[in-house]
């Protein structure tokens, strides 16, 4: 488990993979290959059950915007 910032809850929490009954159902279905999948599942927060994977596309979106506005202010300031 590793602790990062959460962006859902607004503070660092745990992050580890959620590993369930379907886990092991596929585990048994599968003869146990289905180990091979367990480390591409995504790190969840313990507290609310975000993945980190999550967390950073919306980093990235509010990036995007940010850029967006900077431009466009920046559009403003040389047109008018
Ligand atoms: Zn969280």
């Amino acid at each position: 488990m590793r602790t990062e910032y959460c962006g859902n809850c607004g503070y660092r929490r745990g992050f580890k993979r959620n590993l369930g009954i379907g886990t092991i159902l596929m585990l048994l279905l599968t003869f146990g290959w289905w180990l091979v999948v367990i480390p591409f599942y995504p790190v969840r927060c313990i507290q609310c059950g975000v993945s980190y994977s999550d967390i950073a596309l919306w980093k990235t979106l509010l990036f995007l915007l940010f850029l967006l506005v900077v431009g466009f202010c920046v559009y403003l300031a040389i047109t008018v």
